[in-house]
């Protein structure tokens, strides 16, 4: 939401979200020192929330340094310890979106870092997985670091971007997994309705790309008219789309969507 207008404010709420969850993520260009990913934390915690309950809309969010800057390990260290003075805010859900971007040493080591971090705070965690050709190889990398920490429950851990090649493997493990919806490249929402559909909904669910590039703030809503036109009931749609993130984001006792 950082990188979006107030008009999609204004077209989530319309839609009838109950509540906005944003990760830390890459900003579209690379910070260049502690001290911004500090102020983009701000923005995260206090700024935000504000700027969403205007329209009606709870805002939480979920504190890291992405995958996508954690090759210098040295200032992935320096933001991670920026974190815990955070973690106390009433719209912290959890460590997120960590993971892997290009599966290289460093990114391990700082997916190792933050996993302690959730550790140690008894916090849920949100995993980005790498896309296209280095997806399948990054998942299992990433379900490996969290099986080998034995403070580690996977019920308490989200992994997203999942797709028809790694979803099994997410689930299997026990962790929950997530679908992320873009309009035209990666997961659409066809694609995810055909992944539920063969999988079930048990542990699974999706959630909007939302950011500086081409995305779709409402694509999950744009998801559950696919999954009507194909027939699914009321209450799988409803599953879907707000019963299984509402089960999952409960676990953080703070997490209290519209009602
Ligand atoms: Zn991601």
């Amino acid at each position: 939401m950082v990188s979006r207008v107030t008009d999609d404010y204004v077209a989530m709420a319309t839609a009838g979200c109950a509540a906005i969850c944003e990760p830390a993520f890459w900003a579209g260009f690379d910070r260049s020192s502690p001290q911004g990913f500090f102020d983009y934390f701000r923005q995260l915690t206090e700024h935000e929330p504000k700027r969403a309950a205007k329209f009606g809309v709870p805002h939480y969010c979920w504190l890291c340094i992405n995958p996508k800057e954690a090759e210098d390990v040295k200032l992935a260290t320096e933001v991670i310890a920026l974190i815990p003075q955070f973690l106390a805010a009433p719209t912290v859900l959890g460590i997120g979106e960590i993971g892997l971007n290009k599966n290289s040493r460093n990114e391990l080591k700082v997916l190792e870092l933050h996993v302690d971090l959730a550790a140690r705070h008894g916090q849920l965690i949100l995993v980005h997985t790498p896309h296209l050709e280095d997806k399948l190889k990054g998942t299992r990398l990433i379900l490996d670091v969290l099986k080998n920490d034995r403070r580690i429950q996977p019920e308490r851990c989200i992994i997203d971007h999942v797709e028809e090649h790694t979803v099994k493997l997410v689930l299997d493990q026990g962790c929950w997994a997530g679908m992320t919806l873009y309009p035209e490249t990666k997961c659409t929402a066809a694609r995810a309705v055909d992944i539920l559909e063969c999988y079930g909904n048990e542990r699974l669910w999706m959630n909007s790309a939302c950011d500086w590039g081409i995305s779709v703030p409402l694509a999950v809503p744009y998801a559950a008219l696919e999954m009507r036109r194909r027939g699914h009931a009321a209450a799988a749609i409803d599953g879907a789309i707000f019963g299984n993130p509402l089960r999952f984001l409960s676990q953080c006792p703070k997490f209290k969507p519209a009602s």
